[in-house]
């Protein structure tokens, strides 16, 4: 394992165990070569090559056909925003999974099967040139040993030639465009579909973190809780996903926006559409968003002095799906007094902070880094 000079993780470095090719084609593999950066997210994977930017980034579902003879009885029918457009419209012989689930590898198989599938797709190039790039995952504090052993076998089974391990609030940290190596303290908060992670940098290392189990994925279940229990309707999972995009928000609005929505009436047992405003989804949002704002208020008490003061000088960067609801940093920067600011393209901050990790590692070269293995 290696890590950047200061008193945090930054990156884990194995070596394939496969026999390595001729230095020939070692040569034409190089010159082929492309590194990626792999987020590999409870909602979204995407994937940056150096040089390219983005080159995928789709949903981390995987749709599997769970056929009739015992010997291929699992195939997979399809993966990211195909599969996704199947959930909740599945017969039976077909199952959609997300095998990542709060932050964590729930599903091994088919994490594995998604990655080789998105691997795949980004190298699409004839089998002779095939390329074998360097890969760098990025993985979420709470993750264990076994899973990132796991993942990076898994990237190693799918042709990559050398796998290194981020993880996820440095890449975002890298992403959003703070400057990691100083020494200050920067806080940022990645909120995704599973996992909200907050993290205290400060000299290329992180300091505190801490991950919650509340994200995307939570304030879609209240979304579907609240309308059930005030207007005894029934709404699906990309209903109250469309909603929170829509006319969500986590501070009370001025303008206030409605949408009309489709789902079953509980009593009746029949579709009927309703209308919801702001307003609405701001009632449903409270407990997850008030258990977010308590965490950050906890990373920020036991934080050190030191830093802590640095963070009312830096404030506290957003990123993640989460960062887009509307007025999220309002809410947080009212709560904590803090200043606090959305990252350009929050989103993508994990990938594209991956991205910038690997020219970190080829300008720095390995002795930057010191071994704790
Ligand atoms: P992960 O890293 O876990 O894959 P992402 O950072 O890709 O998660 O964020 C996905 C989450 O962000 C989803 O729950 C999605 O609904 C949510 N999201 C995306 N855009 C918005 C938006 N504009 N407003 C609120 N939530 C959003
Ligand atoms: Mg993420």
């Amino acid at each position: 394992m290696f890590r950047l000079a200061g008193n945090g993780i930054l990156l884990t470095r194995v070596d394939p165990h496969f026999i390595r090719p001729s230095t020939m084609f070692k040569k034409l593999r190089g010159l082929f070569s492309n590194d990626l950066s792999i987020d590999l997210g409870t909602a979204n994977t995407l994937i940056y090559v150096r040089g390219q930017g983005i080159v995928l980034n789709e949903p981390s579902v995987v749709a599997i056909r769970t056929g009739r003879s015992s010997h291929h009885s699992h195939t997979v029918a399809a993966v990211g925003a195909d599969a996704k457009q199947m959930l909740g419209r599945t017969p039976g012989n077909l199952t959609v999974v997300r095998p990542m689930k709060d932050g964590v590898i729930a599903d091994f198989t088919y994490t594995e099967e998604m990655l080789k599938h998105f691997i795949r797709k980004v190298h699409n190039t004839s089998r002779f040139l095939r390329p074998s790039p360097r890969v760098l995952i990025c993985v979420p504090c709470g993750s264990t040993q076994v899973e990132r052993r796991a993942i990076k076998e898994s990237a190693l089974e799918a042709g990559a030639r050398d796998v290194f391990i981020i993880e996820e609030p440095m890449a975002a940290a890298i992403g959003a465009g703070i400057q990691v190596a100083e020494a200050r303290g920067s806080m940022v908060i990645d909120i995704g579909g599973g996992t909200t992670e907050i993290a205290v940098i400060s000299l290329n290392g992180i300091v505190y973190s801490q991950s919650v189990k509340i994200g995307g994925d939570r304030f879609d279940e209240a979304i579907i809780s609240h309308v059930r229990r005030t207007r005894g309707t029934l709404i699906g999972d990309a209903t109250a996903e469309k909603i929170k995009l829509e006319i969500g928000c986590a501070f009370p609005q001025q303008d206030v926006k409605e949408i009309r929505i489709s789902g079953r009436n509980l009593a009746e047992g029949v579709p009927r559409e309703i209308v919801l405003n702001s307003n609405d989804v701001l009632e449903a949002l409270r407990e997850p968003l008030s258990g977010i704002v308590s965490s950050i208020k906890l990373a920020l008490e036991q934080t050190p002095p030191e830093l802590c003061s640095d963070m009312t000088e830096r404030g506290i960067v957003l990123t993640g799906g989460g960062a887009l609801l509307t007025d999220l940093d309002k809410l947080i920067s009212d709560k904590t007094g803090l200043h606090v600011h959305v990252a350009d393209d929050p989103l993508t901050c994990v990938a594209r902070g991956g991205g910038k990790a690997l020219d970190l590692i080829d300008m720095q070269g390995g002795g930057e880094f010191s071994s704790r293995e």
